[in-house]
């Protein structure tokens, strides 16, 4: 499973297989694996009497997915080394998957950096990818010899100078993030007006810079800010050979979302690439993606604690009963919980219902919301007492809910538990069941 960071494309050219991956076309089995996973489990519980927290929510992962997506990165951005942001969701497995594949590791923190590392991976497969950093955590990766970084401005080059005088640098440069879902450049990224006198004052103070980086926002849209940053990280390349620095790598940063925009993305970032930093220039390249591998790996489900009626059912002419009353569904997990994506990642997750009335409906047609004005509507609750803790808005299932039955919510991997708090004493530090719909990931994982 050992990789290095110089032989990652000719070592791991092996599991291409030429495989054809299209997004959200997930093959028959890796449905299966994630249903009967979520069915064996909840089925388990007899909420009649079964312990405290026993029906909390719960993950199922599916590191094939994973797998999937680090298939599909390499054929969209062949010249491209991923180093995953752990901060997206530090997942153990998931991790040790992504090690053992050899991609690095974007870390922001030494709980991050301690996670990788005591995972046996080496320190140069590391970014400390923050530009304003802990000054303690400064002495301890430079105890650690992890030396790659990011620096944005003149204090934290002092900083640097001070702590640091070894690492090597990425000086992030300011994007246009306007098109992104969690903007970024309003809090790091030095402006191209101000990237001439910071590599005039990093040789002054004798340090190391290697390179450049930059992040277009996470969940970025606009394929132009890619191109944009690419030219203006040329720039910089430049204005550093002035200064006498022979930058040798550039970060292209985050913001891939993992749906089919992606490979638009790639093509105007790869094309971009290919004119500035041409595979002759010998500059190495690498990313920071996190939602890309992330999200669509893990599966949450909840459980309906609680239902307020809205409206009687009314008899209507035929003498049948029409659930025409809506409700609200409580369910046990929230903004304060796995669903902090709402607040911090902008998501807007959706329901599916898991279990109704003691059958286990996944991935059946009465498991989806419907379009229509037709089947009962719902508002979905997290379980704490703030009135800000929404999941749902409104939606409607052809079935009726009730308490102990079960709602899904696909997507769940990115930006979601690592937030997640105990507010109110609901606990943060749920299940997860693996499963892996990928043989080449089950060998790599010897599961
Ligand atoms: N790199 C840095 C410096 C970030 O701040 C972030 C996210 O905030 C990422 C990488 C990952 O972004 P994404 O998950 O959109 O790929």
């Amino acid at each position: 499973l050992k990789s290095c960071s110089n032989g990652y494309f000719q070592q791991h050219n092996t599991i291409h297989h030429g495989e054809e991956y299209h997004h959200h076309h997930v093959g028959p089995s890796a449905k299966e694996l994630i249903g009967n996973a979520l069915r064996k489990r909840v089925e388990n519980i007899d909420h009649e009497d079964c312990e405290p927290g026993e029906e909390d929510t719960f993950f199922v992962a599916d590191l094939g997915e994973v797998y999937r997506q680090h298939l599909r990165w390499k054929r969209n951005l062949p010249r491209v080394k991923p180093f995953y942001a752990v901060k997206c969701n530090p997942d153990p497995m998931l991790l040790e998957l992504l090690s053992a594949l050899g991609t690095g590791f974007d870390c922001a923190s030494k709980a991050e950096i301690e996670q990788v590392l005591r995972m046996r991976v080496d320190p140069s497969r590391i970014i400390y990818a923050h530009p304003c950093k802990t000054n303690s955590y400064l002495r301890y990766v430079a105890n650690q010899n992890v030396r790659q970084m990011t620096f944005d401005n003149a204090d934290e080059l002092r900083k640097i100078a001070r702590f640091f005088p070894n690492a090597e640098l990425f000086l992030r440069i300011l994007t246009d993030d306007t098109s992104s879902l969690c903007r970024l450049s309003m809090k790091f990224g030095a402006s191209l007006d101000s990237t001439d006198s910071l590599l005039a004052l990093a040789r002054e103070l004798g340090l190391n810079v290697v390179g450049v980086s930059f992040h277009v926002g996470s969940g970025a849209s606009d394929p132009i800010a890619f191109y944009k940053a690419v030219q203006d990280a040329h720039v910089v390349f430049q204005q550093a050979a002035v200064h006498g620095y022979s930058l040798k790598t550039l970060d292209v940063g985050g913001g891939f979302c993992a749906d089919n925009t992606f490979e638009q993305m790639a093509g105007v970032l790869g094309a971009a690439l290919d004119e500035y930093f041409p595979a002759h220039s010998g500059i190495n390249l690498i990313a920071e993606p996190g939602r890309f591998y992330a999200s669509a790996a893990f599966t949450l489900a909840t459980n309906v604690i609680a239902r307020r009626t809205i409206q009687d059912s009314e008899l209507i002419n035929n003498g049948t009963t029409t659930p025409d009353a809506s409700y609200m569904l409580y369910v046990n997990d929230g903004v304060y919980g796995n669903f902090s994506s709402i607040m911090f990642d902008h998501q807007n997750p959706i329901a599916k219902v898991l279990r109704a009335g003691g059958q286990t409906l996944y991935n059946t047609p009465a498991a989806e919301g419907m379009d229509d004005e037709s089947g009962v509507e719902y508002s979905i609750w997290g379980p704490t007492c703030d009135g800000i803790d929404r999941i749902t808005l409104s939606i409607r299932f052809p079935v009726v809910l009730d308490v102990g039955d079960w709602l899904y919510f696909e997507d769940m991997g990115a930006y979601t538990k690592c937030s997640a708090t105990t507010f109110n004493g609901f606990p943060n530090n749920h299940h997860t069941t693996y499963v892996c719909s990928e043989p080449g990931a089950r060998a790599l994982l010897g599961m």
